[in-house]
């Protein structure tokens, strides 16, 4: 697309796009008339190359203040033109993190700027984006502009060679968080259906209760099939395959660790059919497959990538 992109710019006389319609929620309260903007924006799980073109346009601003965690890859933090500031968005010092994020806010806006707060994935999909918009909207009355992004909900799976959906494995999809209500030790996942995929997020930490709870209390088979995508579509992806018995003792052989995205289902084996148990090694690319363009994207071309010569950016 950015290719795509680069050679109609090039061949023809470029006009700025129209502006990008985004979802602007209704003010609560107006805003002072010299703060700045806010626009909340969704970076995807990783590879530049999965970033909306808005979500660039926005990184890429050399006035603004992008705000971010360390989950946002480093090859997405490279392309910000203005002031990168990243929170140390830790286990256990979470909410330090947040509230250093919303007082970066604060400032950024009290100054008059435009303050690009950055989310890996979607913004609205487990990020809290929605608590920042009612956050901000009640502290300083502005409104956020949102930015949505590729969630890794769907994308880490596809980077790991799961097709969510397939005809004769599953008709539907179920996303949820890893951990259960109050942070108890697992989500209430619904009984057992072979036509599902399960996709968890945050749950690589929890990975061997929500294993055991799925067989013994909500009737999935020990052999369903199970595969955890530790850093999908970065160059650091790992892919661990295995079943419910084992998928557990197999990430914490290779230890893998957060940001990962756990999947089952039989829509795992679809494309991964006769692979031994164990880290999987996605073939070389070929550019015959999706999947396996997504995996290699982020290796070679983010610093290829000229994000203003690209989009001929036009400071407002
Ligand atoms: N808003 C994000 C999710 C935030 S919750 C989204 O839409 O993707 C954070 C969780 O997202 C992580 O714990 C992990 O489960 C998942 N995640 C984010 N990026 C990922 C990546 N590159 N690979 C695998 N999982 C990822």
């Amino acid at each position: 697309m950015l290719r795509l992109l680069a050679l109609v710019a090039a061949t023809t006389s470029w006009t700025p796009p129209r502006p990008i319609r985004t979802a602007t929620i209704l003010r609560a309260a107006p805003p002072h008339p010299s703060l700045g903007s806010l626009t909340l924006v969704g970076a995807g799980p990783g590879d530049p190359e999965l970033l909306t073109i808005a979500a660039l346009r926005a990184i890429a601003d050399s006035e603004a203040l992008v705000i971010c965690d360390r989950l946002v890859s480093p090859e997405i933090r490279e392309l910000v033109r203005g002031e990168l500031r990243v929170a140390g968005k830790m286990p256990g010092c979470a909410e330090k993190a947040q509230q250093q994020i919303y007082e970066w806010c604060r400032e950024g806006l009290v100054d008059g700027r435009r303050v690009v707060r950055l989310k890996i994935g979607d913004p609205f999909v487990f990020g809290r984006g929605g608590e920042e918009v009612l956050e901000l909207r009640e502290r300083l009355g502005v409104e956020a502009r949102v930015v949505p992004g590729v969630s890794s909900c769907l994308a880490a799976p596809l980077a790991a060679g799961v097709p969510v959906t397939h005809r004769g494995s599953a008709h539907q999809t179920l996303v949820s968080t890893g951990y259960g209500r109050g942070n108890s030790s697992s989500p209430e996942l619904p009984p057992y259906d072979p036509m599902r995929t399960v996709v968890l997020l945050m749950a690589v930490g929890r990975l061997r209760s929500i294993a055991e709870d799925c067989v013994t209390s909500q009737n999935f088979p020990p052999d369903c099939p199970a595969l955890v995508v530790e850093q999908a579509a970065t160059p650091r992806q790992r892919t661990v395959l295995g079943d419910l018995s084992d998928i557990a003792d197999l990430a914490a052989l290779h230890a893998i660790k957060a940001p990962a995205t756990v999947v089952f289902g039989d829509a795992v084996r679809a494309l991964h059919q006769g692979v031994a148990h164990g880290l999987i090694d996605l073939p070389e690319p070929t550019g015959a497959s999706p999947v396996i363009d997504v995996r290699h994207a982020g290796v070679a071309r983010p610093r290829a990538l000229d994000v203003a010569e690209t989009l001929r950016l036009s400071t407002p």
